[in-house]
């Protein structure tokens, strides 16, 4: 068990998978991540990946 890693520092950067979607209330389109995506402009769920 050799749980004592020294120098292998691994960035672990969580897929930060941006994505383009487009609003279907105000058409705004924007970048967003992550399973709920709202509108960053009226707030609406009722958006689509573009
Ligand atoms: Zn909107």
């Amino acid at each position: 068990m050799c749980s004592a890693g020294g120098g292998d520092f691994n960035l672990d950067i969580e897929q930060l998978k941006v994505e383009r979607y487009k609003c279907n209330d105000c058409g705004n389109k924007f970048d967003s991540l992550g399973e709920k995506v709202v509108c960053p402009s009226c707030w609406s769920e009722n958006v689509i990946k573009d």
